[in-house]
């Protein structure tokens, strides 16, 4: 090989250039990283909802020797605790050597994901055919929905105090249900992709057989609700206090030849609550207190007593300072945050929406978002540069591959997370997350090598001095 000029020398010196992990990591520590997405895939593959990962990480949790949180017992370094809020956010604690008023190390990811709920009252039959009415949770691009085979899952909570549980088109065997599209030869009407398909379209198909074989009205909505009166026990009005999700009803998968990526519903947030959770698990007798929290609701703005917006949070560290006698403010001023959520990453396809030099890539390892916000930053965290100089240390140290990236162009992108909730707390907090192509499409795809570094990042960040 020829030897580098000195002017080649000097630029790998002093210019910035994120790496791919795939040439900067080890074969060994590749493999770690495909291993470690086994078991991310499996968790994408049990949990597709926030209900459903609060249930599995609180289980998982239990059997790693985590306790429910106490306010009135004494811990030492290394013991584990859950706190449970409403079966949709879930925090999860390792004390550490330093007592809680040395601040805490808290990294917050959402487990809600975008998707389509039932309407309260959303059963109807139309021209023999039988439906239920959704209203979108979160921002999707509505035109993607139809066509995908859909499952439901939440619960339907009836009057005498009993909850069902409802998880049907994900088990072998389950019918799936699904929203139609109307067929190219009369669909030649020139409309812009946000007007192609309306909420109010969003109807999920369930049925056409109708009951019995006297003709009649509403017959095929009668089989339907015989069905489900059999199955859960409900009559329509027990609709009205449920909470139903449909879900694309497909597994996650290895994309690409290589198997290098993964594609699945729901990378976002659970690509970053998992490593997140993984960390936590793994940490053992920390220099400071761990706060992993998987929240709810990030996708409609935090807002909701299961979401970061809220003051759970808050409350539960004030309950940690409690422990100490000290008081919850000293704690929040001490602590340091990362809000663990996903980045746009730069695609090709569509690169007029990025500005190349400032946006994440996917095999680049986790991406460290300083700002997020639109127009001129509006409603952003900005993360002070001696934090962010802080936590980037971490990182290098670690060994953990990542990069910059802001979310598309100035006046293109936008977005927000819990990132400015927790720092308005008064809690130093940047966004760090994985990279994803088609966000907030039924189906999104993640490196695994970005996912990796995830789970190494918030390691070293929990494990921190
Ligand atoms: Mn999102
Ligand atoms: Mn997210």
């Amino acid at each position: 090989m020829a030897e580098k000029s000195k002017t080649d020398k000097m630029k790998e010196e002093l210019f910035y250039t994120p790496s791919n992990a795939f040439y900067t990591c080890t074969d060994r520590e590749i493999g770690k990283a495909m291993k470690f997405c086994e078991g991310y895939i499996d968790f994408l593959n049990a949990c597709r909802t926030e209900r459903e990962v609060n249930a599995f990480v609180k289980e998982s949790a239990v059997r790693k020797g985590y306790r429910e949180f106490d306010r009135s017992a004494k811990y030492a370094a290394g013991d584990k605790v859950y706190f449970d809020i409403h079966g949709k956010a879930l925090i999860l604690t390792t004390f550490g050597k330093k007592p809680v008023s040395a601040g805490t190390k808290i990294v917050a990811a959402h487990i809600d994901s975008p998707r389509l709920d039932l309407k309260p009252n959303p059963l109807y039959e139309d021209e023999e055919l039988g439906y239920l009415k959704t209203h979108y949770y979160g921002g999707i691009k509505k035109y993607q929905w139809p066509t995908v085979p859909l499952a439901l899952h939440g619960v339907i909570c009836k009057r005498d105090g009993t909850c069902v549980t409802v998880r049907v088109g994900d088990d072998a065997g389950d019918p799936k249900f699904v929203i139609t599209d109307l067929l190219p030869h009369l669909d030649r009407e020139d409309r812009s992709i946000r007007k192609a398909v309306a909420g109010e379209d969003l109807n999920i198909l369930i049925g056409s057989r109708p009951f019995g074989k006297e003709k009649g009205d509403k017959l095929v909505k009668l089989n339907l609700m015989k069905i489900l009166n059999e199955k859960y026990g409900i009559k329509e009005s027990d609709f009205l206090t449920a909470e139903l999700e449909a879900v694309p009803a497909y597994p996650a998968v290895d994309i690409g030849f290589d198997r290098s990526l993964i594609g699945s519903y729901g990378h976002d947030d659970r690509v970053c609550a998992y490593p997140a959770v993984m960390a936590e698990f793994d940490v053992k007798k920390p220099e400071y207190t761990t706060v992993t929290v998987i929240t709810d609701k990030e996708e409609t703005g935090s807002d909701g007593n299961t979401g970061l917006h809220s003051a759970y949070l808050k409350q539960y560290i004030c309950d940690l300072a409690e422990l100490e006698g000290v008081p919850g403010r000293d704690v929040l001023r001490a602590s340091e945050c990362l809000s663990a959520d996903v980045n746009a990453g730069f695609d090709p396809t569509f690169s007029s929406a990025f500005e190349k030099n400032n946006s994440a890539f996917l095999n680049k390892g986790i991406v460290v978002t300083k700002y997020t916000g639109s127009g001129g930053k509006g409603g952003t965290n900005d993360a002070n540069a001696e934090y962010v100089s802080k936590v980037a240390a971490i990182f290098d140290k670690s060994g953990t591959v990542w990069q910059t990236g802001e979310l598309g162009k100035v006046d293109v992108g936008g977005g927000g997370t819990v990132a400015k909730y927790v720092a308005n707390l008064g809690v130093n907090v940047v966004d760090v997350g994985v990279p994803v192509l088609s966000m907030h499409a039924p189906f999104e795809i993640v490196s695994k090598m970005d996912v990796y570094m995830a789970y190494k990042g918030f390691k070293a960040f929990d494990e921190s001095k």
